[in-house]
């Protein structure tokens, strides 16, 4: 039986997991986690700590067949990676190799190298910290940065709450009426907003900005983007790293020069808005190549084109934008809690 690495178990990596161990395949999930994280959910556990168990579920527990490994895949080569597992490094060989390592954030909105309790712990922690906080800054405006600061003032109406944005509106990859309604939207709730202001100082525990603006601030959230989770690349792999250390790959979403090489989600360098409903679609076309060059049959291509997304402004209330179109209010807020209800019932039941 042909032997499958996975690399990641985030959207792209679980996804193709799950549907290639249902195939003639020996699949291998490898992740430094050990569950599956439904990320769009989790600025709600910072003002719901409950809802933390609705959006994880263990590995183990949605794949049947695969054989999961918790560990950092540190190194890869043509033909096997290195894994390093409870401090042990151990060499595991493929046949095919996934790569769907996604990105990072920061702390605590996504988190490598933890087991499921620890994880709960610091969210737990994080929701603690926000209470107790009567400033609380937001650095960066960008969807993260305008979804928290909805998340944190449609909860509590006693908090200070102000984001900095490098940018003249929040948002800024967004169509005009989606950002005018989350600016008048926050507005609304008491949500102070700075542009064209990099929060660069910490001034005691405020912020000062470049521009010499002072924040009070008891609590900051960073919101400032992802970084590619790349580092096994650096030995062997360079050369199909992109400026901004994502890996490139042919629209069959494999690697130059390596049929059986994959990548899916956050870490390849297709220039799109990084999304998990992107993730699953290129971790669907990479598990079905697989299959097709096992079968002898022609590749999928993967399209990248403008997508539906769903940007919520706490529980209920958001705005589903595509191309130039923006649909505002509740509906969105509760469509984006049926995304939620559906992604996890594919993993829990
Ligand atoms: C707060 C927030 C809200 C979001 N909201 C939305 C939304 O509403 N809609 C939407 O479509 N998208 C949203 N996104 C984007 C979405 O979460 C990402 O696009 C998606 O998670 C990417 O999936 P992925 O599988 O590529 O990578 P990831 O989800 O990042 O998963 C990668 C996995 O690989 C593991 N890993 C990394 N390095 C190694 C290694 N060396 N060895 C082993 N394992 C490793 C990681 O631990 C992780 O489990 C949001 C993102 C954030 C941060």
């Amino acid at each position: 039986m042909k032997k499958i690495v996975i690399i990641g178990g985030g959207f792209a990596g679980a996804l193709a997991a799950k549907k290639l161990e249902n195939e003639n395949f020996n699949v291998v999930l490898i992740d430094t986690k050990d569950y599956f994280e439904f990320t769009p959910g989790i600025l709600r556990t910072i003002v719901k700590p409950n809802h933390i168990k609705r959006i994880q579920v263990l590995h183990k527990d949605y794949l049947n067949k695969a054989k999961v490994i918790i560990g950092e895949v540190i190194d890869i080569s043509d033909k096997n990676i290195l894994v390093k597992v409870n401090g042990k490094k151990k060499r595991i060989s493929f046949n095919y190799l996934v790569i769907s390592s996604g990105s990072d954030y920061d702390s605590p909105i996504k988190e490598k190298n933890l087991v499921i309790s620890s994880r709960t712990d610091i969210l737990r922690k994080s929701y603690k910290k926000v209470c107790r906080a009567k400033n609380i800054l937001i650095i960066g405006g960008g969807i993260v940065g305008t979804e928290l600061a909805a998340e944190i003032a449609t909860h509590y109406k006693n908090k200070n709450i102000t984001i900095v944005h490098s940018k003249p509106y929040l948002m800024e990859r967004q169509n005009d009426k989606s950002r005018k309604y989350a600016e008048n939207f926050l507005k609304k709730i008491g949500v102070k907003m700075v542009f064209n202001e990099n929060a660069v100082k910490k001034d005691g525990r405020d912020y000062v900005t470049d521009k010499g603006t002072r924040i009070k601030t008891d609590l900051a959230l960073f919101c400032t983007g992802i970084t590619p989770n790349f580092e096994f690349m650096k030995r062997n792999f360079s050369h199909h790293l992109n400026e901004k250390n994502q890996v490139k790959v042919n629209s069959f979403l494999q690697l130059e020069n390596h049929r059986n090489i994959f990548a899916a989600g956050d870490i390849t360098a297709i220039d799109e808005e990084k999304l998990a409903q992107n993730a699953e679609k290129q971790g669907r076309v990479a598990a079905r190549n697989i299959i097709n060059l096992e079968n002898g049959r022609n590749l999928k291509e993967y399209k990248s084109r403008p997508r539906v997304m769903v940007i919520s402004l706490g529980k209920w209330d958001g705005i589903i934008t595509y191309k130039n179109i923006a649909l505002t209010g509740i509906i969105p807020g509760i469509l984006k809690t049926l995304i939620e209800l559906k992604t996890m019932f594919r993993y829990k039941f």
